[in-house]
């Protein structure tokens, strides 16, 4: 589980590339920040799901490059 306050996720579309979204805390809340597309919104629960989300739904962007189990 992430602990730090500032963080971030990454995903990987179909094509290969990396699509990542900041996370930083910001007062009560964390604030989602998308390097692709400049998508910015804040989240008081669940940044990395909402993130997630984001990146899915937008990017279609689905694989978890820190998994790493599947062979290249
Ligand atoms: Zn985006």
């Amino acid at each position: 589980m992430p602990s730090t306050t500032t963080s971030k996720v990454s995903r990987w579309d179909q094509h290969g590339r990396e699509h990542v979204v900041h996370v930083a805390k910001s007062g009560m809340q964390r604030m989602l920040t998308c390097d692709t597309c400049g998508w910015r919104k804040g989240a008081q629960f669940l940044p990395w799901l909402k993130a997630e989300e984001h990146l899915a739904d937008v990017h279609q962007a689905t694989v978890d490059p820190s998994a790493g189990s599947r062979p290249a």
